[in-house]
């Protein structure tokens, strides 16, 4: 071949090479001959500029991958730095709102005494009681959140009549304090569909929760108008679902806030609260999801909210016959029942024991299981109330022994641990039933009743 043409052919070599690394490729080299001429010495430096290109190209790709995964890291420093604020104020606002019915425990319980007025010492009793229910419900919403957070909050689903948990939250919202004082406030009568009965397979105690927590805030962003809550039938994508609603004529939520209170922890340092520890919110949103609904709110700064949750029908549920009727356990007389209690909380037992004496049950007492037990050999209760966490024998153990003798009558287990896991083990071990602490005068004997009625057929 001519030298001429030989060039040419280099040449264009060369800028074909040229024009790949200017599109990036940096892999490429030109071949050199074996004349070393003037084209292969041009062609030698254009291969060392290749392969410096490419380092430095490679390093400027690595950095580049550098600053993206700073600034995730960045940006997880600040989410965990936000999350750890969130919960500090979180903390700081529960340790509020837990001092708050505390504070008023302790105080009252100090200025009761023989010489108050007359009244006064209802009064106080009253405040006691309430900040008592107060800090119950913040150690009920906290168990409730944690639950949710870790997936273990169990359901119990029945075939529910929807008109009558309207008509008990109804009446239960009713009775609080808060609208027995205001008149500026009415609760509207609640707005139903159907003149027929409804039945919808979900947890009523879960879905009362919603509405109650609902209302409740309702009631507390609300300083004049009305609160009125109901239901209606809606076509979804996955049949026919109910959709519940709470409306208020309060405060109202801005745009902006709308989504964040259904967070967790976001609400309580954001928002200034009058009282609440702001779980309220999230738990509602947690337990709805749970029973295979949505929540939303739609809201109006200074006109009010109006909160929406849905609840899917599910096979069994439609109308229908309930599957089981509460029972009525009426208040037949507990007057010459026989009660055991074991229990070790010298408080607590007396409090037991002057709840069973004033409806006139005969009470025999034990501090531990074993003692229980040694005054099982002498007499027979028609019922025994029984601590599950006492030295000596704790609550297991004597249960074990009792059902091992023979002895079928009931035994109710009372215990501070309210974990759903500890009940199907109570039951399991041979108890009747179960009651968790604190314990509530009305909630017990009804039980009892209940326990004795069954045990009585
Ligand atoms: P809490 O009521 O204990 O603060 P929630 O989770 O129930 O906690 O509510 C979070 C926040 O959402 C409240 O602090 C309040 O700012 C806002 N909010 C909830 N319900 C209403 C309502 N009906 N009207 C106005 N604001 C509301």
């Amino acid at each position: 071949m001519m030298k001429k043409k030989r060039d040419k052919i280099r040449i264009e070599e060369m800028i074909e090479v040229i024009m790949k690394v200017g599109q990036g490729d940096f892999s490429v080299q030109l071949e050199l001959s074996e004349k070393d001429d003037l084209l292969d010495s041009l062609a030698m430096g254009l291969n060392m500029m290749i392969d410096d290109l490419g380092s430095t190209h490679a390093v400027e790709v690595q950095n580049e991958k550098f600053k993206q995964i700073n600034i995730e890291l960045e940006k997880a420093i600040d989410r965990a730095q936000e999350s750890e604020r969130l919960k500090t104020a979180f903390l700081a606002n529960m340790s509020h709102e837990i001092r708050t019915p505390l504070n008023s425990i302790l105080g009252f319980s100090e200025l009761l005494s023989p010489d108050l007025e007359e009244g006064q010492f209802e009064d106080y009793s009253e405040i006691i009681r309430n900040s008592g229910i107060q800090l119950l419900q913040i150690i009920d919403d906290i168990l409730d959140f944690s639950k949710l957070e870790s997936n273990q909050l169990p359901l119990f689903f029945s075939l529910s009549n929807v008109n009558k948990i309207m008509q008990e939250v109804y009446i239960t919202q009713k009775q609080s304090k808060k609208l027995r004082q205001s008149n500026t406030i009415q609760l509207k009568e609640p707005q139903i569909e159907l003149s027929n009965d409804i039945y919808l397979k979900t947890d009523p105690v879960r879905l009362k929760q919603i509405l109650n927590n609902l209302i409740n805030n309702a009631m507390k962003f609300t300083k004049e108008g009305f609160v009125e809550f109901g239901y209606s039938i809606k076509a979804g994508a996955g049949g026919e679902m109910i959709e519940f609603y709470v409306k208020d004529t309060g405060i109202g939520i801005s745009d902006t806030k709308q989504k964040a209170i259904f967070e967790r922890f976001i609400q309580v340092e954001s928002f200034s609260m009058k009282e609440g520890n702001g779980l309220g919110l999230s738990i509602c949103k947690g337990l709805v999801e749970l029973l295979g609904g949505s929540i939303w709110v739609e809201s109006n700064v200074d006109e009010g909210s109006c909160f929406y949750f849905t609840l899917p029908f599910s096979d069994q549920g439609e109308m229908g016959v309930p599957e089981q009727v509460e029972q009525d356990n009426g208040k037949w007389s507990l007057s010459g029942s026989k009660v055991f209690i074991a229990e070790d909380n010298l408080n607590s037992l007396i409090y037991l024991e002057e709840v069973l004496l004033t409806e006139g049950v005969v009470v025999k007492t034990a501090l531990d299981g074993q003692s229980l037990l040694e005054l099982l050999k002498k007499d027979t209760p028609d019922l025994i109330l029984l601590d599950i966490n006492m030295p000596v024998k704790n609550g297991y153990e004597t249960i074990a022994e009792i059902r091992k003798s023979g002895l079928t009558m009931p035994v109710i287990a009372q215990t501070a641990y309210a974990m759903p896991e500890e009940r199907s083990m109570i039951l399991a071990a041979g108890c009747t039933d179960y009651i968790s602490k604190p314990i509530q005068r009305k909630k017990l004997l009804s039980l009892i009743r209940e326990v004795l009625g069954k045990n009585s057929k």
